[in-house]
């Protein structure tokens, strides 16, 4: 088993109640069981508000609701009750590894930071060629010598890492190809015939908000800034809007391209981070036409946080993009190049 880090993992560190959107806001937080048998055990008034608040959810999982967009141990002082009376070592799994994320893939495993935490996202926004040991020598050796299909899909996800990050051409461009080299890539997954594309057809991006107003949303302001984005399409992204999308979408590419090894789809990811950008890149333009000073890094772990983390929010994308035509490949090309 090998683990492997990209070049920026070690710089983290938890900024507390300097954070502008804690992990304490918006989220249920799940307990393990581990620590809550330990919770169990804990005496005084910190014990007896832990086991007051600590309920079953609607998925079975065991949780602190949130309360009023809080979690209920997040202190006046933007502390954590817990850490501060029962001590670090006794928070759960999430509280404690928020927000390093490990992916098991059997013979190795990646481990990355979550874009919806703001420190890790501004770290992820300034860091340049991180991810040099993913998809490296000791991965494939791995892979090739036990698993054919996921060598393959290792080496598709670095071709379309280099295709996103073609600083040569406009994002727009990158995605499109990106798109395009994938459906190829499926084409061999499925056993088909890889097939040249149709001409796509577009109506614009307005179903992508649509779509993204429907959703599981926390924060009312995340809403009222996605409907004013839609209405203002005249708007442009700022110069350096690209150069911090291809950081996400880089994060993206590294953290779910590799669920096609259960899911049979690369197609899934790919998407998802087209929808990223026809969001992301609105809000960026509108916000900077109004002069509203929202900087670029809030836009993106602020989606990382609304959409990207919600289970069912993914979900609802992944259902739309095998049910509604618009997200067809061609017709995603199409829109791309319109924009
Ligand atoms: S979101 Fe990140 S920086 Fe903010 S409180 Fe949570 S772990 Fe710390």
């Amino acid at each position: 088993m090998i683990d492997i880090y990209p070049d920026f993992y070690k710089e983290f560190k938890c900024i507390a109640n300097r954070c502008e959107d804690s992990c304490c806001k918006d989220w249920d937080i799940d307990i393990d069981s581990e620590t809550e048998r330990f919770y169990m055990t804990v005496k005084g008034a910190t014990g007896d508000k832990i086991r007051d608040k600590l309920v079953t959810d609607e998925y079975g999982e065991r949780v602190f609701k949130a309360e009023g967009g809080r979690c209920p141990f997040w202190n006046s002082d933007m502390l954590c009750d817990i850490f501060i009376d029962i001590g670090e070592e006794h928070l759960s799994e999430t509280c404690g590894g928020f927000p390093r994320v490990k992916v098991d893939y059997v013979d190795f495993r990646e481990h990355l930071l979550s874009f919806a935490c703001p420190e890790a996202a501004r770290i992820m926004l300034r860091s340049e060629n991180s991810y040099t040991g993913f998809g490296g020598e000791a991965e494939l050796s791995l892979a090739e010598n036990g698993d054919d299909y996921m060598s393959f899909l290792l080496k598709a996800r670095e071709r379309s890492a280099e295709i996103l990050t073609d600083g040569s051409l406009p994002f727009k461009y990158r995605l499109a190809d990106c798109l395009d080299f994938n459906v190829q890539v499926q084409s061999i997954l499925d056993g088909a015939e890889p097939q040249p594309m149709s001409e796509g057809k577009t109506e614009g991006n307005g179903f992508i908000f649509d779509m993204h107003l429907k959703f599981e949303i926390m924060s009312e302001r995340w809403r009222e800034a996605l409907e004013e984005a839609k209405e203002n399409a005249s708007a442009k992204a700022s110069d350096e809007f690209e150069a911090d999308f291809e950081k996400f979408a880089l994060y993206y590419i590294y953290r779910y391209y590799l669920e096609a090894v259960n899911s049979g789809d690369v197609l899934y990811s790919i998407k998802r981070i087209i929808c990223a950008y026809v969001i992301t890149e609105r809000l960026d333009a509108d916000f900077a036409a109004k002069g509203y000073p929202l900087p670029r890094m809030r836009i993106l772990q602020r989606y990382s946080k609304e959409v990207e983390h919600s289970y069912d929010n993914t979900e609802a994308l992944n259902a739309e993009f095998d049910r509604d035509e618009r997200f067809s490949a061609e017709n995603l090309i199409a829109l791309l190049e319109e924009l």
